[in-house]
């Protein structure tokens, strides 16, 4: 299962994600409700 980096263009918070490739990316920061974009990492 691939970890994905994710960051918050609202607050900057960055963390790390297991998912499956299957599974829809997150879109909410978990603290603030921001906007995520995600890293591409470990490909
Ligand atoms: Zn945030």
């Amino acid at each position: 299962m691939p970890t994905y980096e994710y960051k918050c263009t609202a607050c900057g918070r960055r963390f790390e994600q297991r998912q499956a490739i299957t599974e829809a990316p997150l879109k909410d920061c978990p603290e603030c409700k921001g906007r995520l974009r995600r890293l591409v990492s470990g490909r």
